[in-house]
This record gives C-alpha cells, sequence and structure tokens, in this order.
C-alpha cells in the first residue's frame, strides 16, 4: 500500500516540471516582404489610355527568424500606371518578357505600341 501511493505522488510532481519547462522556449518568427523595380515600361494603359510608364515590380516574400530573413515563400509580379495608378498581377513569364522588352528596344514615346498583358 505505501509504495502505490509513493508512485502516484511521483507523477504528479513531474506534471508540474514540464509545464515550467515548455514557457521558456521562446521562438520569433515572421515573414517580410520586399519589393523590387526590374524594368520601366512605356505602355498603353487600358484605363486611361494613356502611354504612361509601367514600372515591373517583383515582390519578394521571405521567412524571418528572429528578425533574420531565411529563405523565401512567395514571389509575386506585377505592373502599375504611373498616370492613373491602375495596378495588374503578372506571370512571372510576363514579367521576363517585359524586362527583356525594356532592356532590347530603346524607351521613348515613340514606341508605345506595346500590348498590355492580360489581367489574370
Ligand atoms: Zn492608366
Amino acid at each position: 500500500m505505501r509504495k502505490r501511493r509513493a508512485t502516484s505522488n511521483d507523477v504528479q510532481g513531474r506534471h508540474g516540471v514540464r509545464t515550467s519547462r515548455s514557457e521558456c522556449d521562446v521562438v520569433i518568427f515572421g515573414f517580410r516582404t520586399k519589393v523590387f523595380v526590374l524594368a520601366v515600361l512605356t505602355l498603353l494603359c487600358p484605363r486611361c489610355g494613356n502611354p504612361a510608364a509601367h514600372p515591373v515590380h517583383r515582390a519578394v516574400t521571405k521567412f524571418t527568424l528572429f528578425f533574420v530573413p531565411l529563405f523565401p515563400i512567395r514571389v509575386k509580379y506585377s505592373t502599375q500606371c504611373t498616370f492613373c495608378g491602375l495596378a495588374g498581377g503578372l506571370s512571372k513569364e510576363q514579367a521576363t518578357g517585359m524586362v527583356q522588352q525594356a532592356q532590347g528596344a530603346p524607351q521613348g514615346y515613340g514606341t508605345p505600341q506595346q500590348q498590355y498583358p492580360p489581367r489574370v
């Protein structure tokens, strides 16, 4: 009889130690998004109809641990009309194509005939 009572007391004591141990672990993690401008193209805006500058943005969201960015989780491409503010999402292929256009073709008011990418 004595032994059984002693073992049940031991189990209760262990439970108390376990809960206090888990409270000590603190992990700070989160997400951070950085936006890069890959290129600026002169496109005909479908809303305002002006041959306005359209910067191609790449937004990279990274997982952070203790405020240190570790690895990218999501990459989003988008463009925005600087005249009226119309924003649209882009696929990776569309964004790279637009960047190649901007690097290859000379910029200026003479060539605003480029097609606006279709909206998703
Ligand atoms: Zn516009």
